[in-house]
């Protein structure tokens, strides 16, 4: 079983990094040590290039988990590439698409303290995010929801990730404020995102370091998916 160590658990600001080929298949490219962040917890995955040492680009277009708990399938664009098991690469992710993956993300984190309710559902991509409540539409304003969310960030308060064992995690389930996704189990630890005064919460995405990286987000829509998906979807404002 292939087991990728995941770098941008300890640094989600690495924009490059080397690793070896532990697998290559037709459902992607597998190697020891990663930068690339796969589809998970509403996040999309990363896109980027693997350089091998004669200097061919290998463009990746997406990325996801594997089958076993720490393998990261990392897909190509084109026919599989013949990389030989072993074979020094250097990963390259595309920033600028991951740093606002990683400005919306935690701007989710945000607002869902701005609004307190269940949060049922949730997806981010690079130009827009949403979280989906179980909550009366009448409660939902977007103005409010946007200059709350504003004043928060603009507190500029530093992120932390912690960590704590399962048991800790059973015994305080409003940390869970996501129906949809609850936290991996069985690693026997569980990661979370930390923003003092504002938010705690289990997460294995990537964010960032300050929350005043966010600079401030839009409201772009609030509509009814369903009698128990109120969704709210944001974008940055600059
Ligand atoms: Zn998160």
């Amino acid at each position: 079983m292939v087991t990728t160590e995941l770098l941008f658990r300890a640094d989600a600001y690495l924009k490059t990094a080397s690793a070896r080929v532990v697998a290559v298949h037709e459902r992607g490219i597998e190697l020891d040590r990663t930068i690339f962040y796969p589809m998970g917890g509403g996040q999309a995955g990363d896109a980027g290039v693997l350089l091998r040492a004669g200097g061919e680009r290998i463009e990746v277009v997406d990325v996801r988990k594997g089958e076993s708990m720490d393998s990261v399938l990392h897909i190509a664009a084109s026919a599989m590439p013949r990389l030989e098991l072993g074979e020094a690469l250097t990963l390259e992710i595309d920033w600028p698409r991951r740093y606002a993956l990683m400005r919306l993300h935690t701007a989710l984190h945000v607002m869902s303290c701005v609004v307190v309710a269940p949060v049922t559902g949730g997806n981010i991509s690079p130009d827009k995010a949403r979280l989906d409540f179980d909550i009366d539409m009448s409660l939902l304003d977007a103005r409010r929801i946007e200059q709350e969310t504003n004043a928060l960030i603009a507190r500029g308060v530093e992120t932390e990730t912690v960590w704590i064992s399962d048991e800790e995690l059973d015994a305080r389930p409003e940390l869970v404020k996501t129906m949809s996704v609850q936290p991996p189990r069985g690693a026997g630890r569980v990661r979370l995102l930390r923003i003092p005064g504002i938010d705690l919460q289990p997460c294995g995405g990537t964010h960032v370091h300050n929350i005043a990286e966010i600079g401030g987000i839009r409201v772009l829509k609030i509509r009814s998916e369903g009698r128990h998906n109120k969704r709210v979807e944001i974008a940055l404002a600059s």
